[in-house]
């Protein structure tokens, strides 16, 4: 027997086999229709329905307040950056704490006002700043920052101090992997191909107190207003991305919600760090503090074994370990989906590789 195949990559990431599996059997035939889901209009009764259940078990996986907004859209993270800016108003205050987090800022500053006020690019992106260590300037209009960045390996494992300034947030690359404090935030978002299934579909979570009136020549889907007056259906949904987000979301009810998953992805990267921290062959430079749960970069030593690496890695079944194409080396992402199995399995390939290369 083939042992099973793990896949590492940072998004598209591993989906669970369940619900891959659901998928397969449901293709042809969404709900006993005889029409596939590929095909199904999103005006539908049945479609509708989905959306409702949709957005009611994300309200109850993250404990989002009744009062604040749920909405669905395409465009990914990278559309949220410049959509974020244009309706929360005032000059937007960035923790610049790797890679997104700058794009967040460069977006911004396209369409609005917005700043650094702590960037840790200096130091190569190893470590979170100390509440302490940056002041919001008194025109400050939000504070953005990225929980979990996906490229750097680096995560916020508790909230920032907003100081009043209402807090936007991109969850991207850790949603539902741990319980978040969403009522401090005013506006979060997502996309959708790490912890909420496929690319196409991006999530967003929005306090409407906290919306400003965008500049007149905003786009009207840039406004998300229009987005709450249509219930996210101004125009055509991504059908079957929502509909896989629906799969995604009743798998992780299944699962026992977000803080039975937060346990077990704390194991799963605790196997990880402890082979890097029992090691000199491999190399993390992140403060410990600052760690990821869900994306664990690393270096070989001798740089030139990274292809070696990645070669037998393949052969062992641990797939898509390349490093960010920005950076190289080696990445372990290790989403909802990924089982504590497939992470066993590569603490013992990377304990033996260095046996054997060491
Ligand atoms: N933010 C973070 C933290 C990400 O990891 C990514 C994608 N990997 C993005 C934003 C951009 O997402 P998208 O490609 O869906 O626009």
């Amino acid at each position: 027997m083939t042992p099973p195949l793990y896949h590492f990559g940072a998004g598209p990431a591993m989906l669970p086999a369940e619900v891959l599996a659901e998928i397969r059997t449901e293709l042809p035939d969404f709900r006993g229709s005889g029409i596939s889901i590929l095909e199904y209009g999103h005006r539908s009764p049945e479609f509708r329905a989905l959306m409702r259940e949709t957005e009611a078990d994300f309200r109850e996986l993250l404990e989002i307040p009744a009062d604040y907004h749920v909405l669905f859209m395409p465009g990914g993270a990278t559309l949220q950056f410049a959509m974020s800016a244009l309706n929360l108003g005032g000059r937007g205050a960035y923790l610049v704490t790797g890679q997104w987090s700058a794009k967040a800022l460069h977006e911004a500053e396209r369409v609005a006002q917005a700043q650094a006020v702590w960037d840790g690019s200096q130091s190569g992106y190893t470590r979170l700043p100390a509440d302490t260590e940056w002041q919001l300037p008194p025109d400050t209009g939000y504070l953005h920052y990225t929980v979990n960045e996906t490229i750097a390996g680096v995560e916020f494992h508790l909230t920032p101090a907003s100081r009043g300034a209402p807090l936007a947030a991109d969850m991207t690359s850790m949603i539902l992997s741990r319980p978040v404090a969403t009522a401090q935030h005013a506006l979060i978002y997502a996309s959708a191909q790490k912890n909420l299934g496929i690319a196409g579909i991006t999530a967003v979570i929005v306090n409407p107190a906290a919306l400003q009136t965008p500049p007149r020549a905003t786009p009207s889907l840039l406004d998300y207003r229009v987005w709450l007056e249509a219930e996210s259906l101004p125009n055509t949904p991504p059908v079957f991305a929502w509909y896989v987000l629906g799969k995604m979301l009743k798998w992780t009810k299944a699962q026992g919600g977000v803080g039975a998953l937060a346990a077990r992805n704390q194991r799963k990267a605790a196997m990880l760090y402890a082979v890097l921290d029992a090691s000199d062959f491999y190399v993390n430079k992140v403060h410990p503090a600052s760690r990821s749960l869900m994306n664990v970069p690393f270096l070989l030593h001798d740089r030139n074994l990274e292809a070696v690496f990645l070669r037998e890695a393949v052969a062992a079944g641990l797939q898509n370990l390349a490093g960010h194409r920005s950076r190289g080396g080696i990445r372990a992402s290790i989403y909802n989906a990924m089982p504590e199995a497939g992470v066993a399995r590569l603490a013992e390939f990377m304990r033996a590789f260095e046996r054997r290369y060491g």
